[in-house]
């Protein structure tokens, strides 16, 4: 019997440690370009917070020349991306399978029944529809196609529609599949790995302590469960979270060391972009520079995961998309997201092609 993997407990703060480490930014780079670029160490707790508790805008002095904290800690993230993955940047489309009417609350969510918010229920994605979309997801340069379900977990004819669009996919392109359906059952892990679904996508959204703030309808540990059973499955772990909902940055640290603890092979990295109707609907959006130091800060403490810039990034990052790139990012979702309106593909293959940035072969993910 596979013993399942419990979530551990949340990486705690020594406070003095931290504080040391923010009185001395120098000496914090330099310990986390040791253990991730000469040890190939992952960097401690400690580390992680002050990373992300620093003053960005702090002068910061190296061999460079002056620039700000910002400035050095999003080099050392772009250094931590080529050494542990490689200079290429994956393209992911995704499609919505079903919109809208989801019983679950989460805050940011327009997709939620539980608010008056403009997305109304749709009918499920049919094999004609995904068929255009993959093709296209294809022909603009994506080697992964993302199905996504607005649901708490998917039922009977959910799942039926699941393998149907699965399949369509995989004749008609040579694109991997990824899903995100909500929770899953066992049984239902299994039709999906032997459907073929090579990833499968479950975000944490957020620190386990900031979780109950934000969705009340089900807990943190649930999708820890489901991140569970997709691994014990053999099926590749999708996960990361939305920053920008009123966490802290200790707790955006937190959030980092979760999902670090369970190793996801992908991390989408959301920014939230306040829907109408939503709880959240009046935040304001990250900055751009906050947004970079999130990007930072994740490549730092996931230094293998493929570190996908995913939704809200247009809102957060405005301008600075390719400093993103240039600051530990290996991922983009293009085109449009579930609900919201992205940049055009041929924007983003341009902006790489600027940055001499190479896009990853379809053929490197069969
Ligand atoms: S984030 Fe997912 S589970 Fe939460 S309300 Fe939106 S669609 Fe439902």
């Amino acid at each position: 019997m596979t013993v399942p993997l419990l979530p551990g407990p949340t990486p705690s703060r020594d406070d003095a440690e931290v504080a040391s480490y923010l009185g001395a930014p120098p000496r914090l780079l330099a310990d986390v370009e040791a253990a991730l670029l000469d040890r190939r160490e992952p960097v401690t707790p400690a580390q992680a917070y002050a990373l992300a508790e620093l003053d960005i805008d702090a002068p910061f002095a190296d061999g460079d020349g002056d620039g700000t904290v910002l400035d050095a800690l999003l080099a050392l993230a772009h250094r931590v991306r080529v050494a542990w993955t490689s200079d290429e940047v994956a393209l992911e489309s995704i499609v919505s399978g079903k919109t809208g009417g989801c019983p679950e609350d989460c805050s940011f969510c327009s997709q939620s029944s539980a608010f008056d918010s403009p997305v109304k229920p749709q009918p499920l994605l049919t094999v004609d529809e995904v068929i255009v979309a993959a093709t296209d997801a294809q022909e603009q340069g994506a080697s992964e196609f993302c199905i996504v379900y607005a649901v708490r977990g998917p039922d009977d004819r959910l799942m039926a529609n699941i393998l149907e669009l699965t399949a369509a996919v995989h004749e008609h392109t040579a694109m991997s599949v990824a899903v995100s359906a909500g929770i899953l059952t066992p049984e239902q892990a299994t039709a999906l790995r032997d459907a073929g679904v090579v990833k499968y996508n479950h975000n944490l959204e957020t620190a386990r302590s900031f979780f109950p703030s934000i969705v009340s309808t089900h807990s943190w540990d649930e999708r820890w469960a489901t991140l569970d059973l997709v691994r014990e499955h053999g099926m590749e772990v999708c996960s990361g979270g939305i920053v920008g909902m009123g966490e802290s940055a200790t707790q955006r640290a937190e959030l980092a060391l979760e999902l670090a603890s369970f190793r996801p092979s992908e991390t989408p990295l959301n920014f939230l972009n306040p829907r109408p109707g939503t709880p959240l609907a009046a935040r304001s959006p990250l900055s751009p520079r906050q947004a970079l130091h999130a990007i930072a800060l994740f490549r730092l403490v996931l230094p293998w995961t493929l570190l996908r810039l995913a939704g809200g990034r247009e809102i957060a990052l405005r301008d600075l998309q390719g400093a993103g790139i240039l600051g530990g990012v290996n991922g983009l979702i293009i085109g449009n997201y579930l609900t919201t309106l992205g940049r055009s593909p041929q924007d983003d293959v341009r902006m790489l092609a600027d940055l001499d940035v190479p896009i990853r072969a379809l053929q490197d993910v069969l």
